[in-house]
């Protein structure tokens, strides 16, 4: 064998150095092709997100983890609170989310709100007393940045945080296309499940007091009694009554009955505990579900109520004062009641009907407290 010529050995490097180059580039396609799919997967998880809770968890769980983030925190513009108010009246437990803030006003969020442009994505390294917003709880480390911009059509509904250790991870350079897209598919699926929540909320209250309303205490009454049914727990029910309340409306007027209606409301909640439901059933008529309550302590509960709305008279704002009693009846449900049902229908059929005889035994007790003078609470014996 000949040694090879000069020009040959140039071009045998010459082709190792492409194959190397080849490899490199195929490697970064396979590379950038997977974080595309990864990220599609993402998409698609948190368009199919079905509560508040469910999209928050995703966004918290998922892309720091496909992304190769060391944090993400999210900001809410939430002016009056409503969000955070009606997530937390349908149970979303905020301490499970660390990350997750809400601001007043939409200039606390740091972007440039020019009128006539579009807030961008601000990239950069990270500077603590310029991030300490959007980082509350940094981790160590911690090098670049992006705040990218929640827009929906031009309204800025809050921001994305992203944080990494690497401190060429964001840079102004860097382009910002990928994480605008990102943004606007987040604040798509934010806007949707919020204004999901929130009609969820209207629904289920009573708009003038802000207490269940009717329908989902009735259902609410059904699922409890399974569950109590199931773990062995007691169940007691109140009907409460404003004692004489037309004469309230009629000395202190509609608009007066309204706010003593709120009042007497709040003095219920006092004295529940967080498990406990408060509906508004009509007029002047709340029920109340205690859980894991028996007839006895529901009773003291209930004599608590009393006392409280008979103690002071309600403050109509209007420095006009008016004296208000109310009347209330106590039912329990004991297991032993429960009928025992191996056909689940008929278990359906069995629960609505002792659902019916809770309530309506404690309106009937309630009868005897009226008819017994007012102001007074009478257990269903
Ligand atoms: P009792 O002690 O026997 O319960 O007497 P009462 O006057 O409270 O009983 P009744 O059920 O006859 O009257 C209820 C009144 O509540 C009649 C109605 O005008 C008033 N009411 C019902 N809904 C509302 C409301 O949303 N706002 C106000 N201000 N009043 C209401
Ligand atoms: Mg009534
Ligand atoms: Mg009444």
């Amino acid at each position: 064998m000949h040694e090879p010529s000069a020009s040959t050995r140039e071009l045998m490097a010459e082709n190792e150095t492409l194959r190397a180059r080849m490899a490199y580039l195929l490697e970064q396609a396979e590379r950038n092709h997977e974080i595309m799919c990864r990220h599609q997967a993402f998409d698609l998880q948190i368009v199919g997100a079905g509560s508040f809770p469910d999209l928050i968890s995703t966004i918290f769980r998922t892309l720091p983890v496909i992304s190769e983030l060391d944090i993400v925190t999210l900001s809410l513009v939430d002016p009056d609170a409503d969000i955070y108010t009606v997530m937390h009246r349908l149970g979303v437990d905020f301490e499970g989310f660390p990350h997750l803030m809400f601001c007043e006003h939409a200039v606390e969020l740091g972007f440039d709100m020019s009128p006539e442009r579009r807030p961008r994505p601000l990239l950069g390294p990270y500077a603590p007393s310029q991030h300490c917003a959007a980082f509350p709880h940094p981790p160590a480390g911690l090098q670049s940045v992006a705040l990218v911009p929640l827009l929906r059509n031009t309204r800025l509904i809050g921001s994305l945080n992203l944080g990494s250790a690497d401190p060429t991870r964001f840079t102004p350079q860097l382009g910002t296309d990928f994480v605008e897209h990102m943004g606007s598919i987040i604040a798509i699926c934010l806007e949707n499940v919020i204004s999901n929540e929130m009609l969820k909320y209207i629904g289920l209250t009573d708009s003038l007091t802000g207490v269940y309303n009717r329908r989902y205490m009735d259902r609410r009454l059904l699922e409890e009694i399974a569950r109590a049914r199931r773990q062995g727990y007691r169940l007691s029910c109140m009907y409460i009554d404003i004692d004489h309340f037309k004469q309230v409306n009629d000395t202190v007027g509609h608009q007066g009955g309204d706010d003593v209606l709120r009042e007497v409301c709040a003095r219920i909640k006092a004295e529940l505990r967080m498990s406990d439901a408060l509906g508004r059933f009509g007029g002047e008529e709340f029920v109340v579900l205690l859980i894991d309550a028996d007839l006895e302590s529901a009773s003291a509960v209930a004599q608590r109520i009393r006392a409280s709305v008979a103690a002071q008279p309600v403050d109509l704002g209007s420095g006009e004062r008016v004296d208000v009693t109310v009347s209330i009846g106590v039912a329990a449900l004991a297991i032993s009641q429960f009928p025992a049902q191996s056909i689940e229908s008929a278990r359906e059929i069995a629960i609505e009907t002792v659902a019916q005889d809770l309530v309506a035994s404690a309106d009937a007790a309630l009868y005897q407290a009226k008819a017994g003078g007012r102001n007074k609470v009478v257990t269903f014996a």
